[in-house]
């Protein structure tokens, strides 16, 4: 889809709420919407009217970046202002802004900064709401960044050794990401041995992995701004008959999981498969997080796949579906991809393999 249906969309959603227009400082979203990169501006979004603001940091780049959408630089501490002389000339009497994004202080900056008889009114997401399902150029981007996992995967799988620091394992994982083509890293890899792994968002330190308990790797990289989440577990040495039971748990939850998911679903239900899948293994309670999120422009986005999510999947939509059973003391397992919602079910974006035998170095 090109940007300029995007914010032709954008525009629909914004008509049927009856605003006149929308403030958006969400980056992701101002990126979504302009193609501009930079990490400091406000989108005015009207029709006809939309401008582009930003500092002069990002001027040359905005204008090379946005395409026919019109940029206006202002000084520091300009913005407010800036949106104000915008809505006047607009016109704009309802304008709406990011409830979840703009702050307290920023909101009131801007408020302030508006004409007489333009009201700012919260708005319920719409760009995010168009965000959800991925057009092909996203698609294309998202296939690439989950190829790139799988291979960073694959070198982190072979590095893993006993004596290592998981914060040695995790700085490897970061370089070979780029070495494989990545913009970077999405996020922080996790690599947590034993006792840490029962903590899923463990960051990872100078404990030394430890062969007989789990090792979980959770690593994404970024490919033009998309980013892709993958997880797996490993453990050095032999396999133990505890590591054997919760692992065999997780990947029939992963499993059961798989098999809701299509367009129509709701997201609940394919949460609660994975649960159901757990607790007939004995491990109901020890899978304390939602089964999976969007990925996109962030790592974390919409829809929200867990028990009190009320979305439904829609074709095109990139989620990650992530069980875990968490074992204080012992540590966890997690298996986690990244799938494409499909008419009739699903397509792995990640194919790292994902057998007990196969991910024993
Ligand atoms: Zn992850
Ligand atoms: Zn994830």
């Amino acid at each position: 889809m090109r940007r300029a249906d995007r914010l032709g969309r954008l525009l629909a959603l914004l008509r049927a709420e009856r605003l006149d227009g929308l403030l958006v400082t969400s980056i992701p979203n101002i990126r979504y919407l302009t193609g501009f990169t930079g990490s400091a501006a406000h989108l005015a979004v009207a029709p006809r009217r939309t401008l582009l603001l930003t500092d002069s940091r990002y001027g040359l780049q905005a204008s090379r970046e946005a395409g026919r959408i019109r940029v206006r630089v202002v000084e520091a501490g300009g913005l407010p202002a800036a949106v104000g002389e915008w809505a006047r000339a607009a016109g704009a009497g309802r304008l709406g802004f990011e409830a979840d994004v703009l702050s307290w202080g920023a909101h009131r900056r801007v408020r302030r900064a508006l004409p007489r008889g333009c009201a700012l009114v919260p708005a319920a997401a719409p760009v995010e709401r168009l965000r959800v399902v991925k057009d092909r150029g996203e698609l294309r981007a998202l296939r690439r960044a989950a190829r790139i996992a799988d291979r960073v995967m694959a070198a982190a799988a072979a590095l893993l050794r006993p004596g290592m620091t998981e914060e040695a394992a995790a700085a490897a994982i970061e370089r070979i990401a780029r070495e494989r083509g990545a913009e970077g890293t999405a996020f922080r890899p996790i690599v947590a041995c034993g006792p840490a792994g029962a903590m899923p968002h463990h960051r990872p330190g100078p404990a030394r992995l430890v062969p007989g308990r789990p090792i979980i790797v959770d690593l994404g990289v970024r490919v033009g701004g998309y980013n892709s989440d993958l997880t797996r577990t490993f453990i050095l040495g032999r396999l133990t008959p505890r590591y054997r039971e919760v692992f065999e748990a997780v990947r029939e939850a992963q499993r059961a999981a798989l098999q809701e998911i299509r367009e129509g679903a709701e997201a609940c239900r394919v949460d609660a498969a994975a649960r159901a899948a757990l607790a007939a293994r004995g491990f109901g309670r020890s899978f304390g997080h939602a089964l999976g999120h969007g990925v996109g422009l962030e790592v974390h986005e919409a829809p929200r796949i867990g028990g009190e999510s009320a979305a439904r999947l829609l074709e095109g939509m990139v989620c990650t579906v992530e069980p875990g059973v968490y074992l204080p003391g012992w540590g966890g397992v997690r298996i986690e991809d990244m799938v494409l919602v499909g008419p009739r079910g699903c397509a792995e974006l990640t194919s790292s393999p994902k057998g007990i035998t196969e991910s024993v170095p």
